[in-house]
């Protein structure tokens, strides 16, 4: 059904009102959906999938605004436009908000068992799916729906076990014994992403290991004491002096009388505690990486759900919490302690459930990363993947250089199956189909699928293809891979920019996209993080239903720039949404101007450039200016400078369009010259219908409504041609004249403003024109208006007075306009004025001499910088001269 458009625009911006039914025409004509055009190169975004279960938060307005803003733009250039969108099963995330549902009504995962959990989370991933995406919709996001996909349907699903099968089958999965988070509550291995650290006060104990056979003793301190029962080792600094001479002698580990070799290792700080540590590789990172590499044997002193197992001896069976209060006991009890202190140290919490994550020892499958992160640091390096802002380059390859075997399985229910079966017979079977119905070595038809799930970053980091058909040879994949921009937070650039690269390269032979856009956060006024527990959080579906959707993005997109955290109020949207009505009002000027005759047209129906010679000096400064703008956003958008861009064109539509040219044509309009009012005419429409294009991507709602109500061509301005600047109609000339006036406007309204003389009072001026004669003849009637001087007539004066009376003295490059306020002026305020002003005018020329006295800046800055330089020191001398000379004539 397609929304038909009133004749007439609406009095007032209500962006309730259009911005609903715009979105369901757009979606309803099919703009959104890409066209194969084998004739060019198409731009290509793929959504960052927000998470099924997640609430539209002020990130994903901010990831809508700047990936709808570049795919807006591409495709007004006529270019075939792809944004994918996709939905996240979020792994742990979304199991935990099933789980949290059930246990409503009493029920644990396990009540249900694995296939009806696995039921209901369907169920609930259906209501939360259409949440999300209706609520990405509110926000005008263009994205192509035919191609949705979320990452647990059939397609990504296939594309996951066949990239596990062919990393298996080269050698590059493989499953081991590692140190990993883990959560006792959720019963699952972590990323280091879902784990939160902070700072807690606890206490640090120091105790006495007794060396083997001697009656020395080597003192170790911890934060953990329990886990002294699972230590393996003592270690200490090689060049300790300290204790070199125990270096490879034992100690008897108290309680368990167990007997611990002292290695030497260089890790050891040996400046800090005693220099000597307890080594528990199965339950510390740093003690994992000593055992190693010393072979050390890893004890598991835990069972999964955080209690103490049968290795912990007489402490079996207790709470981390007990078990540490009765070792310190017995410790102290039998001489083995030496002090506790207080010590501050930090905890990993389950971002889920808030509960200590332990290190533990667990069988886990690993991908090895240095054959695969080896291309996706030569990608980066040689500039194949570009990154803005470009310092995320250095970040980006810290992390690759570094990084250690990826941990893949979760122990969780919800997510990717490991597509792994074992058979009784102890053949392991991997394979990219969803079963294995017979065991090819022994033909037995039991065997057992592999009851965890894969990271979900391993179906993310598949995502630029497994959406495109991959592992199959599909149209889409052949055309829109690889894609162009990845635009997302700064926070995931590891977790999943990194992944997608060398998945990327390892599976379609080419990095997924040339250039990665990274945003940052979005803070509160005071530029806090926003928090529920804060109460600071701005939410975005209230916020447009407030102010509308164009002035949340204009107002994210303006106040930021790439890879910087920005600070939003609800006062700045608030006023982006003053803008459209700003821009709504022109717009209802403009309609009504145009009423009384006809506007020229191309035969498309798009309003041509007003004719050259017909035009005044105010059309050809609008005209220039808007040429310059879009040159300017141009190249705004090309270096992805979108906030500089949406600034520019605020700037010239607010000020320059509306405050200054839509004010001059009111002089024109209403005046006798039939040929002058036709070119006002063309020239207001002209310049509107264009820079609506302009702001669209911007602004989507707002632009197509206004642009429907003026002559233009096409069915919308979704797809109407982005403008092309015409350099040519650049007029420096009329610009610097125009300016000229503007300046001596805004000098008249400051003095009006100072010496407390009403805004709409007319005021009498005499004008010495100086070299701007006729500009001044020319601008006479605008000038008159906008600063409320003469009534349209001056007196003019050849020279500059002699004598002059109470009068306010305005210097405008070589101009003065002198406004006589007879009776209104206080003299002495004057001279002050003057006074300040001379003063000012003094630095201005003292800080260009200094530069120009400057060796290092004649000779080393461009000749026309230094030019530029010179000539404002010779008009601020001018300027100074005169001022003066008004000074001394008020001195009597
Ligand atoms: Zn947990
Ligand atoms: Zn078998």
């Amino acid at each position: 059904m397609t929304p038909t458009i009133p004749d007439e625009l609406a009095k007032n911006y209500d962006p309730a009102t259009i911005e609903g039914p715009w979105y369901d025409r757009w979606y309803d004509m099919g703009y959104f959906t890409a066209l194969i055009d084998p004739e060019k190169k198409p731009f290509v975004v793929i959504m960052p999938p927000p998470n099924v279960t997640g609430e539209l938060h002020m990130g994903h307005a901010l990831f809508v605004a700047v990936e709808d803003i570049l795919s807006r733009w591409h495709r007004m250039h006529g270019t075939p436009t792809l944004w994918l969108p996709g939905a996240d099963h979020a792994g742990i995330a979304g199991q935990w908000v099933v789980e949290r549902e059930l246990a409503k009504n009493g029920l644990t995962r396990q009540d249900l068992g694995r296939e009806l959990f696995l039921e209901n989370v369907w169920e609930w991933m259906d209501l939360y799916r259409s949440r999300i995406l209706s609520q990405l919709r509110t926000l005008g996001a263009s994205c192509d729906w035919t191609r949705f996909h979320f990452t647990m349907d059939p397609g990504p699903s296939r594309a996951v076990r066949a990239a596990f099968k062919r990393l298996y089958d080269k050698g590059l999965i493989y499953r081991g014994e590692r140190l990993i988070n883990w959560c006792p509550r959720c019963m699952t291995a972590l990323s280091d992403l879902e784990v939160d650290h902070e700072e807690v006060q606890g206490s640090i104990w120091t105790l006495r290991y007794p060396i083997t056979g001697s009656d020395e003793y080597i003192e170790v301190a911890t934060t953990r004491p329990e886990t002294m029962l699972g230590d393996t080792a003592v270690a200490v600094h090689p060049d300790d002096e300290r204790y070199r001479h125990l270096v490879g002698r034992f100690v008897t580990l108290p309680i368990l009388g167990r007997q611990l070799p002292i290695v030497a290792d260089a890790a050891v700080d040996p400046g800090f505690g005693t220099g000597a540590v307890k080594v528990t590789p199965a339950h510390d990172p740093n003690d994992f990486e000593i055992g190693r590499r010393h072979t050390l044997p890893m004890i598991n002193v835990m069972n999964l759900d955080g209690t103490m197992n049968d290795a912990a001896g007489q402490f079996s069976g207790q709470s981390t919490q007990e078990a540490r209060k009765n070792v310190v006991a017995v410790l102290d009890e039998e001489g083995f302690l030496v002090e506790v202190h207080e010590h501050t140290h930090s905890v990993g919490r389950c971002q889920r459930c808030g509960t200590i994550v332990e290190p533990m020892i667990s069988k886990q499958w690993f991908i090895e990363m240095k054959p695969l992160a080896e291309p996706a640091i030569e990608v980066a390096k040689n500039g194949t993947v570009r990154f803005v802002p470009e310092r995320f380059k250095g970040t980006y390859l810290h992390w690759m250089e570094n990084i250690h075997d990826w941990c893949i399985s979760r122990q969780l229910w919800w997510g990717h199956r490991i597509p792994v079966w074992y058979c009784d017979c102890g053949e392991i079977v991997v394979t990219d189909q969803e079963t294995v119905q017979q065991c090819p070595k022994c033909g037995g038809t039991h065997l057992e699928q592999d009851p965890d799930v894969l990271d979900t970053w391993f179906s993310s980091g598949l995502w630029t293809f497994s959406t495109l058909g991959w592992p199959d040879d599909t149209e889409d994949l052949r055309y829109f891979y690889p894609g162009s921009v990845m635009e997302t937070g700064y926070d995931i650039l590891f977790f999943w920019v990194a992944r997608m690269i060398f998945f990327g390269i390892e599976f379609m032979g080419e990095a997924p996209f040339h250039t990665v856009y990274l945003h940052g956060t979005v803070r509160d006024e005071l530029g806090q993080r926003m928090s529920k527990t804060k109460g600071n959080v701005i939410d975005p579906t209230v916020i447009t239903r407030e102010f509308g959707s164009d002035a949340l993005r204009f107002t994210l997109i303006t106040a930021g720039a790439p890879g910087a955290d920005m600070k939003l109020s609800e006062q700045r949207v608030e006023a982006n949404r003053n803008f459209g009505t700003k821009i709504w009002n022109a717009t209802r000027y403009v309609l009504r101007a145009i009423e009384s005759g006809s506007i020229a047209r191309a035969a498309d129906g798009t309003p041509l450039a007003p004719v050259a010679s017909d035009m005044t000096l105010a059309d050809r400064w609008i005209l220039s200016k808007l040429e310059r703008l879009t040159a300017d956003i141009e190249d705004l958008f090309a270096n992805y400078q979108l906030g500089e861009a949406g600034r520019r064109i605020y700037e010239f539509l607010w000020s320059e369009y509306c405050d200054w040219y839509i004010e001059s044509t009111k002089v024109v309009l209403n005046g006798e010259d039939e040929a002058t009012r036709t070119t006002a005419r063309q020239t207001l429409v002209y310049i509107l219908e264009r820079s609506l294009r302009l702001l669209h991507p911007f602004m989507p709602f707002l632009t197509e409504e206004l642009w429907q109500h003026l002559p233009h061509s096409g069915d919308s301005i979704m797809i109407a041609p982005w403008p092309e600047a015409d350099e040519t109609r650049i007029d420096a000339q009329a610009v610097n004249e125009y300016e000229f006036m503007m300046e001596a406007v805004r000098a008249v309204r400051n003095a009006r403003a100072e010496t407390g003389v009403d805004a709409g009072a007319w005021i009498s001026a005499m004008i010495y024109p100086g070299s701007h004669a006729e500009t001044f003849q020319s601008l006479e009637p605008v000038f008159s208006l906008l600063a409320r001087v003469g009534k349209g007539r001056f007196e003019y004066r050849e020279a500059q007075l002699e004598a002059p009376q109470a009068v306010v003295t305005l210097v405008i490059d070589d101009a003065i306009i002198y406004l006589p306020l007879a009776g209104m002026v206080d003299l002495d305020a004057e001279r002050e004025r003057l006074r300040k002003e001379i003063e000012q005018v003094e630095e201005e020329i003292a800080r260009a001499g200094q530069l120009l006295s400057n060796e290092n800046f004649t000779s080393r800055a461009p000749a026309e910088v230094v030019d530029r330089q010179r000539e404002r020191m010779s008009s601020s001398q001018e300027r100074l001269a005169l001022l003066q000379a008004r000074l001394g004539e008020l001195a009597g």
